[in-house]
């Protein structure tokens, strides 16, 4: 209770502590007027009274303990930190606001900056209530000077704190702007195999239509330099339709998904596929091992059936013809030994014959055909390399 100067010096300043030390000597009020009209509280008033007063006392003090410790020359007020750096203070956030505002307001018009919709520093920008050091508060308008304002449509790149010293930090001014454009929305396509068409013959079903869009993007520009552009919305005009085509199966009039599948006649890797090839149409497939080297290996008829030919078939040099019944044969070729002959039953994977290069070949490899009713088709439909 001895620095009363100080306290009235800093009640003037903390309107917190005013107003918590009111309370109390309201408190104290009521606990005497008690004390004097009531026999009942006091009898149990000197305990809870001398309680009070210590917590009084005690609350007193902590809250006196602050100025008493501040130093000299500082105030309460408003500094302002621009990324963590201090500018000055000002008595109300109001005044430090309408400073930050004005400066953000000439930046932006003097990048030219109108259409935004969004106009921010791209600073930290914090505005922090504690004691400063006295020589530390300006106003509004002097803020605004220490941010750069030189006049009311011009401000510098330098940013001053309060000691007229450069501060270590840039403003740039962050705008953002959102526009929208039309775009295509490209149709998908659906893919439906079916035996109604032969072998590869495709048809479409449903025609696919391309679609219409307005698509919005959020540009965010940084001191009228584009840095950022975001997809932010997606309005469907006209949707695509989606096109059906169709992929056709049938082989010769079979339906390729009743024949079932064959087993690989050799576990490699095919180097010719069907179709033209040398001014000529190459009628099968040509596997080798997956390391190329292939001789001597064997292979196995692809499917359950019957040979109806094991012997040397011109340019095929020695070949095997296996008929499986239903109208489809097939035909491996170019052996260095056959390991059946006509009239034998064979079962799927049985040995055939050993790889070779006899016949029109230029080396090692198995040829193997697949004929539906005297027709070649692709042996890829019934057997499955990957
Ligand atoms: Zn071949």
């Amino acid at each position: 209770m001895a620095n009363l100067s100080g306290i009235t010096k800093f009640l003037k300043k903390n309107r917190i502590v005013l107003v918590s030390v009111l309370v109390f000597a309201l408190a104290f009020c009521c606990i005497f007027a008690f004390a004097g009209n009531d026999s009942d509280v006091e009898e149990i008033a000197p305990s809870e009274e001398s309680s009070l007063n210590e917590s009084l006392e005690g609350s007193i003090e902590e809250s006196l303990e602050e100025p008493t410790v501040s130093e000299e020359g500082k105030l309460y007020g408003n500094g302002l930190y621009i990324d963590g750096c201090f500018i000055a203070a000002v008595d109300s956030e109001y005044e430090a606001t309408s400073a930050i505002n004005e400066i953000l307001s000439i930046r932006v018009s003097s990048l030219g900056i109108t259409e935004a919709e969004e106009v921010y520093f791209n600073n930290n920008v914090e505005i922090v209530y504690g004691e400063y050091p006295e020589e530390a508060f300006t106003d509004s308008e002097g803020l605004a000077s220490l941010l750069g304002k030189k006049s009311p449509t011009y401000v510098a790149r330098y940013v001053y704190d309060y000691n007229r010293v450069v501060a270590p930090v840039t403003l740039s001014v962050c705008s953002v702007e959102t526009y929208s454009e039309t775009i295509t929305l490209e149709y998908e396509s659906k893919t439906i195999y079916t035996d109604a068409l032969r072998d590869g013959a495709t048809k479409v079903v449903t025609k696919g239509y391309n679609g219409e869009g307005k698509q919005t993007y959020r540009v965010v520009s940084v001191d009228g330099v584009k840095s950022e552009t975001n997809v932010v919305s997606l309005d469907v005009i006209t949707a695509p339709t989606v096109e059906v085509v169709q992929v056709g199966t049938r082989s010769n009039g079979k339906n390729v998904a009743s024949l079932g599948t064959f087993q690989k006649p050799y576990d490699g890797r095919i180097t010719s596929y069907v179709g033209p090839r040398w001014g000529r149409t190459h009628n099968g497939i040509d596997i080798v091992a997956h390391d190329g080297g292939c001789k001597g290996d064997p292979a196995v008829a692809a499917a359950d059936g019957v040979v109806i030919r094991a012997d040397w078939y011109g340019g095929y040099g020695n070949c095997v013809i296996i008929d499986h019944g239903n109208g489809i044969q097939t035909l491996y070729a170019h052996f260095t030994k056959l390991s059946v002959k006509v009239g034998d039953v064979v079962k799927a994977g049985d040995e055939v014959g050993k790889i070779g290069s006899t016949g029109n070949s230029t080396g090692p490899h198995l040829h193997f055909e697949v004929h539906v009713d005297g027709e070649i088709v692709n042996p890829l439909l019934f057997v499955d390399y990957e």
